[in-house]
């Protein structure tokens, strides 16, 4: 069926992106603005967000390092990042969501509504969008996007109808939680257009790891540096709490930089990797050569026997301290007394001056942790994707293709992830304001 009406704007997808879009565009005087969504509900992922709390950006934004965009997006090209969060930045953000009448708070940096509840945002946007006439049709899945012959206008095929449109914002998400309607969708109608799509690819995930080492370290949880050097040499690196769990190894840090491991390996075609851990990522190496041997020392006077493992239990997990001194060829079970048995002068001075080393192994094994990496958490329930449309076919001020005239794009569909902490619903925010507004610009110019 074809609905007859010419909307001045089609937005695909009601998420965080989508809903935030429409009501930019409204706000800078577009008047017809349709939102197609796929399921029947809005804000599907952005209910999970948080662990059901919603956090919202972060207090840290740097938008004048280059560093920042390279370590928290992952960017090297930092210009296109630095011209959209500029042109629309985390503060200009909270304004907008307290115009709407959402208020925040901030702990450690990681800015959340007051309420701590995703809810609270998504009823805020909803009522916003229908305050401002924006109508949402629900279980339209849009199936496709193709320009109207002879105009620059779009027409926007679902399984029941055909829609008209000047201008379209694709805003469907990327391939991360399937179950929430972002199946990856918008990829294959942005190639159609024309568009190069980076291999999207899970992030902010966990991986999986061999099952002697799951039944060992389940339900550890450590400070811990992880590092990965991926094949070109370059290292990338993140520090915090790392949690053993029943499938392998997550926390903030791994998924900090699973993105990275996952593309390196996909890249090389690789099963596996390893990734390094340090689990005193704020020791020097000889500060924990000296703890170590001060330790043996006072031991080797008051309990002799005891064993090896039983020495460091006091460093970290003794399940861990049991593997760790496995992986560099130390025996756990090894009695203090024989492994000093080579001298009869224990002192601490003596001991790193003749077991340095035996120190310098013990050290290595604590900051040069080898972790073997079997597999990865895919898209099912990794939090977001990396890789989608190339940045080089967008304009940053505006999120407008700049292979097709009033099509936009916003959020995760666009070749861009942050880090834990805010930064993803930043740039959903970010790119979809921009997007908004510049639609509704246009037509303002075209009328
Ligand atoms: C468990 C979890 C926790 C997270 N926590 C945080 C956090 O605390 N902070 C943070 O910054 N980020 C977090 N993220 C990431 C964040 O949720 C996403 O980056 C953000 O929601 C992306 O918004 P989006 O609107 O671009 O995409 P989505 O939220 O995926 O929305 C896309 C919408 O498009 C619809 N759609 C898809 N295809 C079609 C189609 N063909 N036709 C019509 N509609 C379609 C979908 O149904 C969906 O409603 C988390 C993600 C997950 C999974």
């Amino acid at each position: 069926m074809i609905d007859d009406e010419m909307y001045d704007l089609i937005v695909i997808g009601a998420g965080a992106s989508g809903l935030f879009s429409a009501i930019s565009a409204k706000n800078n005087g577009a008047e017809k603005v349709l939102i197609l969504e796929k399921t029947d509900k809005a804000g599907q992922k952005l209910l999970l967000t948080g662990d059901g709390r919603c956090n919202l950006s972060n207090q840290e934004f740097d938008l004048s390092s280059y560093n920042f965009y390279a370590q928290i997006y992952h960017k090297e090209n930092t210009a296109f990042l630095d011209t959209a969060f500029h042109s629309f930045d985390p503060d200009k953000t909270l304004a907008f969501f307290n115009d709407m009448g959402l208020m925040v708070s901030y702990r450690n940096g990681y800015i959340y509504p007051t309420s701590y509840q995703s809810r609270t945002v998504l009823q805020v946007l909803l009522r916003e969008a229908e305050s401002l006439g924006i109508v949402i049709e629900y279980n339209s899945n849009v199936r496709n996007i193709e320009h109207i012959e002879d105009s620059t206008d779009y027409q926007v095929i679902t399984q029941r109808f055909k829609y008209k449109s000047h201008c379209v914002i694709l805003a469907s998400g990327g391939s991360s939680f399937p179950k929430t309607g972002s199946s990856g969708d918008g990829y294959y109608y942005a190639k159609k257009l024309g568009h190069t799509i980076i291999k999207p690819l899970p992030a902010l995930t966990g991986f999986i790891l061999e099952d002697a080492i799951v039944e060992r370290l389940s339900g550890i949880r450590m400070m811990a540096k992880v590092s990965y050097r991926n094949h070109s040499q370059k290292v990338f690196f993140n520090t915090g709490e790392i949690q053993f769990n029943k499938y392998g190894i997550s926390g903030i840090p791994v998924m900090n930089i699973s993105g990275n491991i996952i593309r390196d390996m996909d890249e090389n075609k690789e099963q596996t990797a390893v990734c390094q851990l340090n689990f005193f990522p704020y020791w020097d190496e000889d500060i924990l050569s000296r703890q170590i041997a001060l330790n043996m020392a006072d031991f080797i006077e008051k309990r002799p026997f005891c064993l090896l493992e039983e020495l460091l239990y006091g460093y970290c997990n003794e399940k861990l301290v049991e593997l760790i001194l496995q992986s560099k060829d130390f025996d756990p079970k090894m009695r203090l007394c024989d492994f000093l048995n080579r001298r009869e002068d224990k002192t601490k001075e003596s001991i790193l001056q003749h077991y340095s080393n035996e120190l310098e192994r013990l050290c290595d094994a604590f900051l040069r942790f080898d972790l073997k990496l079997i597999g990865y958490q895919d898209f099912k329930t990794c939090q977001v994707t990396s890789g989608g449309i190339c940045l080089d076919e967008i304009e940053p001020e505006t999120m407008e293709s700049k292979l097709n005239d009033g099509l936009y794009f916003a959020g995760e569909i666009v070749d861009v992830d942050g880090a834990c902490g805010g930064y993803n619903l930043q740039w959903a925010w970010t790119s979809s304001y921009l997007a908004g507004r510049a639609a509704a610009i246009k037509l303002r110019h075209s009328n």
